[in-house]
């Protein structure tokens, strides 16, 4: 296969479709014959390299690769090791201890430079082989084997894949690595590093001598993107705390004398190595991994930083282009007069509703909260707290909120609490309702973390309709016949009537009254308790809670007009009294009665009219 050829090795289907690709392979034709520079000579093996290998791979937080040219050629990582053993050193050690031992400013000076900062008698920074080899003998382990393991899992976890050292680059490193190996004593002689020296230096030998390809370092890349989780595996290779550390020290010393130039111009965290690659990334946005063995007089291969520069620009990469927070973080704020819960009310709460309903206010967000967004939401809620009691955010497009985020939303529960109005938060991801409820000093109680915003819009709604009407019924007797709206201008004669042809039953909580499909037989009306409407989904899952409905109500009264099957399951939510009607009885009693069916289709015919002009008002707030 000719290197063209090998150009479109990835998925042959992806260049026709995706613009990335086509972008990679325009890239890569373009510098692929810029054979400027040199391939590093000082490690005798690494001068062996065949300097027309060219390859560019590109990868996403979520695990899509892109690759073009020799990006599975394998090559030693030399220094892009050691931003991950500087990683596995602060997760070894915590940030205090490797601080003490190792800086973290910019020398200025050459990768291999022998120089120290004498201030604090410490290396400069772990991205140089100074600081690089005092990185390495901070590794944990009973001996060099398990140390090795150790590095070689961490490896291995950020590749996706098991590793393997290049033993021919590590023996000739190892055989003429004086430079490193003064560095290295020169450290243990002004007590920066303790003994075992050699093992030390072995170690960083081999960490260097780890085989990987381009599409290895964008994978690597992409895990440090995605937060420390490797995309293709799922498994956390970094821990999540410590990737701001390692990525400050790529963005300040991970291109050696040229950091300062590459921040300008590149703008992404990176960390290059005398073999020939260059690996970037771009936290929640991608990983690049460029390899191409020709160097510049830094020690940077010259033309993955084309390939770094291109991409950066191509996709607007820098990390100073600045991108606005998401525009829109309050997506809409609702008022409960216009959208109700489903929970189905009787007449007299319902006009509540309708009346006071403006007391609580939802606001559905989106995007990530952080600092800027999070000031939007509390200035929006500010501007509209007058007559509102009860504020409902809910999360439910929310990617992701951040420490700040959630601080501040404590400062304001409690700012509210002290006006009397009451903060609710609906859909919140569990890991950050774990944290609110146990939270302290002040853990969120129960009411106020709701697991979606219909439940938290119910709790409101039931709040205010208590809080305005202490007259209303709140017992759980059963509600007489006569209570139920749908008999509603019934004269006395008619009730006892109608009694005598209803049974009443009784129902356990989670007990299915009616089944979908089932042949109606006869018509429910809800005496005490609730029950729920759930539409089963075609897969046979047990479906979506259409409506609930509250004492006073009927169900099942669509079988009184069209005598189709049930259309729905209706289950008992708790305790149950129903007074069932049957068809065939109403229509035996209405041959002498007429008056009565009449009656009884007029007011289911006013019932859905109204909710149908309900919904009719709902949809228009929702689409306006
Ligand atoms: N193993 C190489 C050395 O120590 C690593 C240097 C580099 O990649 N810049 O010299």
């Amino acid at each position: 296969m000719t290197r063209q050829e090998q150009s479109i090795t990835n998925r042959p289907a992806e260049s026709a479709f995706s613009p990335i690709h086509s972008a990679l392979a325009q890239i890569y034709r373009q510098y692929r014959d810029n054979l400027s520079g040199q391939v590093a000579s000082y490690i005798p093996e690494l001068a062996k390299a065949n300097p027309a290998l060219f390859g560019i791979a590109l990868a996403t937080p979520d695990g899509e690769i892109y690759q073009v040219g020799d990006a599975g050629h394998l090559f030693t990582i030399q220094s892009i090791s050691k931003p991950f053993v500087y990683a596995l050193a602060l997760e070894d050690h915590g940030i205090d201890l490797v601080l003490s031992k190792i800086g973290v400013e910019p020398s200025g000076e050459a990768f291999n430079s022998i120089i120290f900062d004498e201030r604090t008698n410490r290396p400069f920074n772990p991205m140089v082989n100074a600081g690089a080899i005092a990185t390495t003998a901070l590794i944990k382990g009973a001996n060099h084997e398990q140390r090795r393991a150790r590095l070689l899992e961490k490896f291995s976890n950020l590749c996706g894949r098991p590793i393997k050292i290049d033993r021919a680059v590590y023996e000739s490193e190892r055989s003429t690595g004086h430079r490193n190996r003064a560095i290295g004593f020169l450290e243990l002689s002004a007590g920066m590093i303790a003994e075992p020296i050699d093992e030390h230096l072995d170690l960083y030998f081999e960490q260097c001598s780890i085989l990987v390809s381009a599409r290895d370092l964008a994978v690597i890349a992409a895990t440090l993107a995605n937060n420390g989780i490797n995309p293709l595996t799922g498994v956390r290779a970094l821990e999540a705390r410590y990737i701001k550390n390692v990525f400050s020290v790529m963005q300040s010393c991970g291109m050696y004398d040229y950091s300062g130039e590459w921040s300008y111009r590149i703008g992404m965290p990176a960390k290059s190595g005398v073999s020939g690659g260059i690996i970037a990334a771009l936290p929640g946005q991608l990983g690049i991994g460029s390899f191409s063995p020709l160097l510049d007089g830094q020690g940077n291969s010259c033309r993955s930083i084309q390939v770094c520069q291109e991409i950066s620009q191509r996709f607007k990469l820098h990390m100073f282009d600045i991108r606005p927070p998401t525009a829109v973080t309050v997506r809409r704020a609702f008022r409960g007069d216009k959208i109700g819960s489903k929970l189905l009310r009787s007449k007299a709460e319902q006009t509540i509703l309708t009346r006071q309903g403006r007391a609580i206010c939802i606001y559905p967000l989106q995007g990530h909260l952080s600092f800027a967004p999070m000031e939007r939401v509390l200035r929006q809620m500010s501007s509209d707290l007058d007559a509102v009691s009860y504020l409902i955010l809910d999360f439910r497009r929310v990617l992701e909120i951040d420490d700040c985020a959630l601080t501040l939303l404590g400062q304001l529960r409690g700012a509210l609490a002290a006006q009397g109005k009451k903060l609710i938060l609906a859909h919140l991801p569990p890991s950050d309702s774990a944290y609110l409820q146990h939270r302290s000093p002040a853990p969120w109680d129960e009411d106020s973390i709701f697991a979606d915003s219909d439940a938290a819009l119910e709790w409101c709604e039931t709040e205010l309709i208590a809080a305005t009407n202490t007259a209303l019924p709140r017992s759980s007797e059963p509600l007489p016949l006569a209570a139920i709206e749908i008999v509603a201008g019934l004269d006395a004669e008619e009730l006892v009537l109608l009694e005598s042809i209803v049974v009443k039953r009784h129902y356990g909580a989670r007990e299915k009254i009616i089944r979908e499909g089932d042949s109606a037989e006869s018509l429910f009306l809800l005496a005490a308790g609730s029950v729920s409407v759930y539409l089963n989904l075609p897969n046979g899952a047990h479906g979506k809670r259409l409506s609930s409905l509250s004492p006073g109500l009927a169900f099942g009264e669509l079988s009184l007009l069209d005598g189709r099957r049930r259309s729905a399951d209706v289950v008992a939510d708790r305790a149950v009294v129903c007074y069932v009607l049957s068809i065939d009885r109403l229509d035996r009693l209405a041959v002498d009665h007429p008056e009565i069916k009449h009656k009884l289709i007029l007011n289911i015919a006013r019932e859905l009219a109204t909710r149908l002009r309900h919904a009719d008002a709902e949809i228009r707030t929702l689409a306006d």
